[in-house]
Parts: structure tokens; C-alpha cells; sequence
């Protein structure tokens, strides 16, 4: 008998019919002697109607409002999917987060779990219910509800997990695992049977929005183990878990991609000591989250300085550019949303010479321009033109021998549904 949290994304609950099949499945596994809690997304994109909702009526809505409305979505598929187990003659109990005892900052809509008290939770499993938590959500010391930030029910099912001491915490999502890209883009991409937390947390952090890099983070520092698996097949997914000694690392063990980056440069930039510690500050001052910076070769006293941010910043990095610009007497300014980086990560690169050689070599027998490059120890990073980010991940993909000899046999997103995808999961 084990005890699993099993979390269902927003794909899993998006209708009353798909909410019938996790039900029966949380059943199953209830009655193959389990104890299973369930935790949910929202239905669909519920989520994005409520941001648009907001927007609406409010162009900058307070963020209190704005998680206590988003709060509502996953409200509504915990209670129905409480309901759909009760209609098949189980016992089950929903919770908010308030009522699973999940405490967090005040920091509204991008919240960090404090504590979490799970005695109801485990109540209700020792009175022989399948709970159901609203993933997402938490409360403030002031009892005001906060959310964890776009893709955060994956973080609120590894938090249940560790407060109940759970064997496992099972993501169920559209895809049956972790693959070294994602089998959307790329369809040669192989499924990982296991992953390291470093390297998951890597390709997470990098854009893989199949877990949530908090989610992994938590995972990580609590020992939780991840099972990624599909929510409409019973195909073994990927576990997550601490890398054994004994394992062969892998010099890539994946791709990445992330389209929810912007790229500005200040042109004819002054080029004397202090600017770059001047612009840099008072982009840090309006809370600017810079990724990647690139200075050019000065020419005539002058450089032209790029750095990346994420496009949630856009409004504020455009103000402090154009005020950085007058202030340093620069002669311009230029803003690109059409990039995408590309990342190779794999914990092995550490002791591997030779891989951005290969990645750039490879860029180049594509006709894929390179933007800008970043590297840490286990990832390098290229950005690239955002129409070229497919063929990249792609080329790489191939380059480093990842490819299977079959092809991913589930549909392939067009550009578009990539774009909106990978927004969400940001
Ligand atoms: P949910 O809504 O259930 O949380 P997500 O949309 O967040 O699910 O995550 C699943 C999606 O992650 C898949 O549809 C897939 O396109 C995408 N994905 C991106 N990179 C990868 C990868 N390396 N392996 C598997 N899936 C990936
Ligand atoms: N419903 C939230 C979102 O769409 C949280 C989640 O799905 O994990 O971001
Ligand atoms: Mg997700």
C-alpha cells in the first residue's frame, strides 16, 4: 500500500466528462489499496478567462482582487471532481488551500509556502475519504488568499506530498513524461524513464513547462520523489529523484526552450567606467529581472550593451531604458519580442569539453543566427529569432544524439499554441 498525492492538470479536468475519468481513476487506485489525495488545476483555461476578465474591467488589477478571483478557478474543479468520486459511491471531501493548511508570504501572485498543517487532510484520509486540494492557492497570515504564481498547483501537490509524508508525488499531465524536448516540437524527442532533481530543475528553470520549476525546487530540498506520468494512458512516466552515484550521467540530458523573453539595447553607449553598474542598478531598482547581458567591442569610445529580461517586465524595462538612454547619452534604444532561448542542459556538460563548439557549429549548418549566449555550469544557453526556435531545439536535439528512430505519435502544436502554452506555464 502506498500513500500518493496524484495532481491533475488544467488538460486532465477541463470538462465534466474528463473530471468522470479522474475520478474513476483516483477510485482505482483507492481500491488497489492506496491512500490517494488528489490535487487540481483549474479547469481548461479557466485561468487565463479570469486574467482576461480582470483585465477588463481593471488594466492594472489589484493583485489581492486578482488571487482571490483566480483562486475561484481551482475552487470549482475541486469541488466537482469531490462531487464525480461521491456520484460513484466513494467518500470524498475538497479543500481550499486555507482549509488543506497551506500558509504562505503576502507576496499575491507569486506567493511562497510558509508551513502547511496537514492534519485535516490526513483526517479525512484516515476516515476513509479521497481528498481533493485546490492546488495554486494558499493563504497569508492575514487569512487573505494569495496564489503561487501561473503553474503553481504542480508546487501546492509536492507541498501535500511532504506534509503528509506521501511515497509519491504523481503529476499526471497531457504528455506521459519528462522527454529530452518537448515531443510537441521536436518528435524524435526520447521520454526519460528517470531524472536527476538538478537536472530537471535546470531544464525547468530553462522554460520545460512540464513541471513547474518551484514544484522541483521544493522537491529537491524535501526529498520528494516525482512521478510525471500521462493522465489518459497508464504508461509509466518519468521519476524525479536524487541522482544515484552508480548513474551514468549523460552529457545533454535535454532541450529547453523559452519564449517568455524580451531583448533591449542601448545603443551608443558612452564606453567609461560606471555606466553598466549605473544602467544595470537602476534596472534592478525597478525590479527589472535581467537574465542574460551582451557588451559589444567599443568603437570610437562607444558600445552598444543588450541585455534579456522576461516579457512580464516590458513596461517597467522600457521606461528605465529610455530614462538610462538620456541619462548616459546614449544614442538609442531598440526592443525585440521575437527571440526564444534555447538551452542545452545536462549535468554531465561539467566534465564534457566541446559542447558549445558543437551547439554553435550546428547553429551555423542551419542558418541559425545567434543573438546572445549564457552558460552555468550544467546548461548553455542561445537566444535565437524566435521563427527559428523550433529548427534549433530540433537541430540541437539531433546534433547531441538524442533522437529515438520513432516519432511522437500525439499532435504537434503549431507556433501559435506553443506560444500560448509556454505563457501559461511562466
Ligand atoms: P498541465 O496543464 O497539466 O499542468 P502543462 O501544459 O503544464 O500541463 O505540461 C505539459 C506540457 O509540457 C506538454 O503538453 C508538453 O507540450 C510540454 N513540454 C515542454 N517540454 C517538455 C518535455 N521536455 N517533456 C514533456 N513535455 C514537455
Ligand atoms: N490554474 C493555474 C494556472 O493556470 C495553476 C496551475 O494550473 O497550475 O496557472
Ligand atoms: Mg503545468
Amino acid at each position: 500500500m502506498s500513500l500518493i498525492v496524484a495532481k491533475f492538470g488544467g488538460t486532465s479536468v477541463a470538462t465534466p466528462e474528463r473530471i468522470k475519468r479522474v475520478a474513476d481513476r483516483l477510485i482505482a487506485m483507492k481500491e488497489a489499496g492506496n491512500q490517494v489525495v488528489a490535487v487540481v488545476s483549474a479547469m481548461g483555461s479557466t485561468t487565463d478567462q479570469l486574467v482576461a476578465m480582470a483585465n477588463a474591467v481593471n488594466e492594472n488589477p489589484p493583485t489581492r482582487e486578482l488571487d482571490r478571483l483566480l483562486g475561484t478557478g481551482e475552487q470549482v474543479s475541486m469541488t466537482l471532481l469531490s462531487m464525480a468520486i461521491e456520484a460513484k459511491g466513494h467518500k470524498s471531501m475538497s479543500f481550499s488551500g486555507r482549509q488543506a493548511g497551506i500558509l504562505t508570504d503576502g507576496t499575491h501572485a507569486k506567493a511562497k509556502i510558509v508551513s502547511i498543517d496537514s492534519k485535516r487532510i490526513l483526517d479525512a484520509l484516515d476516515d476513509g475519504f479521497i481528498p481533493v486540494v485546490a492546488g495554486f492557492q494558499g493563504i497569508d497570515k492575514n487569512g487573505d488568499m494569495t496564489t503561487l504564481g501561473r503553474g503553481g498547483s504542480d508546487t501546492t501537490a509536492v507541498a501535500v506530498a511532504w506534509g503528509i509524508n506521501a511515497d509519491v508525488c504523481e503529476i499526471y499531465s497531457d504528455v506521459d513524461g519528462v522527454y529530452t524536448a518537448d515531443p510537441r516540437v521536436c518528435p524524435r524527442a526520447r521520454k526519460l524513464s528517470s531524472i536527476s532533481y538538478d537536472d530537471m530543475l535546470e531544464l525547468s528553470g530553462a522554460g520545460t513547462g512540464v513541471l513547474n520549476m518551484r514544484a522541483v525546487e521544493f522537491a529537491r530540498k524535501f526529498n520528494v520523489v516525482i512521478h510525471s506520468r500521462s493522465a489518459f494512458s497508464d504508461a509509466e512516466g518519468t521519476y524525479v529523484k536524487e541522482a544515484l552515484p552508480m548513474m551514468e550521467e549523460a552529457v545533454i540530458t535535454g532541450i529547453a526552450y523559452d519564449v517568455s523573453q524580451i531583448k533591449l539595447t542601448v545603443r551608443g553607449v558612452p564606453d567609461m567606467e560606471g555606466v553598466a553598474a549605473k544602467m544595470f542598478g537602476m534596472l534592478a531598482e525597478q525590479g527589472v529581472n535581467v537574465n542574460m547581458i551582451i557588451q559589444n567591442v567599443s568603437e570610437d569610445g562607444h558600445t552598444d550593451i543588450s541585455f534579456t529580461c522576461p516579457s512580464a517586465d516590458t513596461d517597467k524595462a522600457r521606461e528605465t531604458v529610455e530614462q538610462i538612454t538620456s541619462e548616459v547619452k546614449a544614442r538609442d534604444w531598440t526592443l525585440s519580442d521575437d527571440i526564444a532561448m534555447v538551452s542545452l542542459v545536462g549535468t554531465g556538460m561539467k566534465s564534457a569539453p566541446g559542447v558549445a563548439a558543437k551547439a554553435f557549429a550546428t547553429m551555423a549548418a542551419n542558418d541559425i543566427n545567434i543573438l546572445a549566449i549564457s552558460t552555468s555550469p550544467i546548461r548553455l544557453s542561445i537566444v535565437v529569432n524566435r521563427s527559428q526556435s523550433s529548427a534549433a531545439v530540433c537541430a540541437l536535439h539531433n546534433a547531441f544524439g538524442l533522437d529515438s528512430d520513432s516519432d511522437f505519435e500525439e499532435t504537434q502544436l503549431s507556433a501559435e499554441e506553443i506560444l500560448a502554452k509556454m505563457a501559461k506555464g511562466r
